[in-house]
């Protein structure tokens, strides 16, 4: 349940698995059910990291918005959240395996944004593009991620370290801009670019598939842009891209 990055970081898993049902997500079949850590266990963990001296935490699952609905019917990310606003040691919190779908759906903007602790959000955009949302079942709008954003900068500002997925089954060049567009309205720290890989097992498979050279084409796009804008940007999945 905790790991031990380095001497002042560590982790701790508070979440496996996810309910939701992204058309493309290899992890919904892989580790369904949700299987949350018990509360009283992550509040032992925090405060022994705490008193450990521990400066920066990570709390970790496959989408840790969704933490404590399978034992507590009820979301608890918010309750470990104000939790560690009382830490001493503990400065910085990075949320990932963020879920922008169930934290738009469930109002956690006033506590991410209110908390002091809170420093960054890993979390999936996929595309910028509402056509692709839909079919991906993302469960937000562009809309509604860049405003639920921007509602917590104005409080508290937090580094967005995001995920796209380049090459998704019908992406065209009109949504490779609409989704560099949002990546620009919602400032992001960090892209992972994932070129889309297909897989028989995935409902995503059933949409027409891009050819590799397309789902190239589209990298080499997002890459250059993003670093244009002197954004972070890694590019993972196969290698269909060679520079
Ligand atoms: S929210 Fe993430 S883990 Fe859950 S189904 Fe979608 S892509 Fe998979």
């Amino acid at each position: 349940m905790i790991t031990r990055d380095s001497k002042k970081s560590s982790s701790i898993y508070i979440s496996n698995g996810c309910l939701n049902n992204c058309s493309f997500c290899k992890l919904t079949f892989q580790e369904y059910p949700l299987k949350s850590v018990e509360l009283n266990e992550v509040k032992e963990a925090i405060d022994s990291l705490d008193e450990e001296n521990c400066s920066e935490l990570l709390l970790k699952g496959t989408n840790i918005c969704q933490y404590g609905l399978d034992i507590y019917k009820k979301y608890m990310l918010p309750e470990i959240i104000t939790y560690l606003e009382q830490k001493e040691n503990i400065k910085r919190v990075i949320l990932v395996g963020f879920s922008f779908k169930d934290a738009i759906k469930n109002d956690f903007q006033n506590v991410i944004a209110n908390s002091t602790k809170v420093v960054e959000l890993c979390g999936s955009l996929e595309s910028g593009s509402d056509r692709l949302l839909e079919l991906i079942r993302k469960g937000f709008t562009s809309q509604e991620i860049i405003e639920f954003v921007q509602g917590i900068r104005k409080i508290n500002d937090k580094d967005l370290f995001l995920n796209i997925i380049s090459g998704f089954p019908t992406e065209t060049i009109e949504d490779v801009k609409r989704t560099l567009e949002v990546l620009k309205q919602l400032e992001a720290y960090e892209v992972s670019i994932c070129r889309y890989i297909n897989s028989e097992y995935v409902d995503s498979s059933c949409y027409e598939q891009l050819s590799p050279e397309k789902i190239q084409e589209h990298t080499r796009i997002y890459s250059k842009v993003l670093q244009k804008r002197n954004v972070n940007t890694r590019i993972v999945g196969h290698g269909y891209i060679y520079n």
